[in-house]
């Protein structure tokens, strides 16, 4: 077969531990052997974030900017155990926050499904997607620790006039706690539109859920966001698809979700969708089965697996022993990029390599061969457990019988 070439290059940021042991296998087996891969490479690794003082994350990410189209293999977010472990100048910030603010995207996460392994909720039979706004709320609060009786109060101070404006927030008899947290309009207003693209995008339905009832002003702020995008610029095209905007409380969607089929997408308030994006993906089976994309206002796609670099499996890996470790969700990141940037370069070949590689990888677990994190879950009676390096050659076989067809 002639290789598959490829137009414009996607951006290639490498990783740490045992997804970066994958992600080269990955490479040399699934994917070298049939694309002239056209990748501008990042190397994110831990060691080379503390060798050029974390710049290289910031390349990636402008690179990432200029071509569109990203894919992004975990990395550690050090804490005080890997300054000493990797003997770090610093503890660095966290690469996906760092790409995230340059990008100013949403991240978007969905479980693959495949035969075999059930969501425990049995309801579902389509994937849920989870939209989770990545921009203030608690992760940018502010926080005191009230030591005793005295007011708290809220004052706004213009840059220009004098006009202050302040609430009380309570009188404390006693010893106590309070936040102060903050959204803009500009970043709600572009966590709505991408919200609308993605949904126009993927032809599903869109939900979206906050508490305004109770916080009339500032959840009441997102819910007024959405509506007007909706009405002003989204309205004719979902009537157009056939697909609907709906809102409803938090806790009406949370209810109504349960029951549902699934099939849609679900846009949540950053800490919203921090916790319920976790139970919805362990819900549908396994972190490891969980997609992740980070789309940006401007157009631009990074596609990345939901979990870790799965350090305990390293860790025996370094020990000279076999792991079993999934690599689905990296392998579905690089297919969401080579499907993104087949859409931007009309190139038709690499569309349907993708999508072919995706089938073959579903149906290599749902014919039972899979990895131990899935064998303890499927409802198949008798799965063959693989290791990390045979669930990649089971892929490959299926490959090899059907490449001939694109
Ligand atoms: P993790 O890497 O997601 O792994 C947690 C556990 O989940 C693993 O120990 C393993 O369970 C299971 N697991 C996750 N992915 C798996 C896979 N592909 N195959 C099989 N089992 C899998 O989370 P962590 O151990 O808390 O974090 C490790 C490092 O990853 C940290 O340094 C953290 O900073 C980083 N991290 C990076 C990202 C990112 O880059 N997007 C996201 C999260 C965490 P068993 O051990 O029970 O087999
Ligand atoms: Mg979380």
């Amino acid at each position: 077969m002639k290789k598959i070439p490829m137009k414009n290059p996607i951006v290639e940021m490498d990783g740490d531990e045992m997804t970066r042991v994958l992600w080269k296998l990955i490479k040399d087996e699934l994917l070298l052997p049939y694309i002239n891969l056209k990748t501008d490479y990042y190397d994110l690794g831990l060691k080379n974030r503390d060798r050029t003082d974390d710049e290289v994350t910031l390349e990636a990410a402008s690179a990432t900017l200029k071509h569109k189209v990203a894919v992004k293999c975990a990395t550690i977010t050090p804490n005080a155990d890997r300054v000493l472990e990797y003997g770090l100048k610093k503890m660095y910030k966290s690469p996906n926050g760092t790409i995230r603010a340059a990008l100013d995207g949403t991240v978007f996460r969905k479980p693959i499904v495949v035969k075999g392994i059930e969501p425990a909720v049995k309801y579902w039979n389509k994937p849920i997607t989870i939209a989770r706004h990545a921009y203030g709320d608690i992760y940018k609060d502010s926080e005191i620790r009230i030591p005793d009786k005295g007011t708290v109060s809220m004052t706004y101070v213009p840059d220009e006039g004098d006009e202050l404006s302040a609430v009380k927030v309570f009188h404390f008899d006693s010893p106590g706690v309070v936040l102060g947290m903050y959204n803009t309009d500009d970043s709600i207003r572009k966590f709505a539109k991408s919200c609308f693209d993605y949904a126009l995008e993927t032809k599903q339905d869109l939900w979206f859920s906050t508490k305004d009832t109770i916080s009339k002003t500032y959840d009441h702020r997102f819910k007024d966001i959405f509506n007007e995008e909706y009405e002003n610029s989204y309205k004719a095209s979902f009537e157009e698809k056939g697909i609907f905007y709906f809102y409803t409380l938090i806790d009406d969607a949370i209810a109504r979700v349960m029951k549902s089929e699934g099939g849609f997408l679900w846009a949540l308030k950053n800490y919203d969708g921090d916790v319920i994006s976790d139970m919805v993906s362990s819900a549908f089976g396994s972190l490891a089965m969980m997609t992740s994309v980070l789309v940006s206002p401007s157009g631009c796609y990074e596609y990345e697996a939901a979990h870790g670099t799965v350090q305990r499996h390293y860790y025996k890996y370094l020990k000279g022993e076999r792991t079993s470790t999934n690599s689905v969700a990296t392998i579905f990141a690089w297919t969401g990029a080579l499907k993104k940037r087949a859409e931007f370069d009309d190139n038709n070949r690499l569309k349907e390599f993708a999508e072919l590689l995706e089938e073959v990888t579903k149906q290599t677990i749902e014919d039972g061969e899979m990895t131990g994190d899935l064998a303890r879950i499927t409802s198949n009676p008798k799965p063959v457990v693989l290791n990390s390096d045979e669930f990649i050659q089971a892929i490959k076989r299926r490959l090899e019988d059907r490449i001939e067809e694109i």
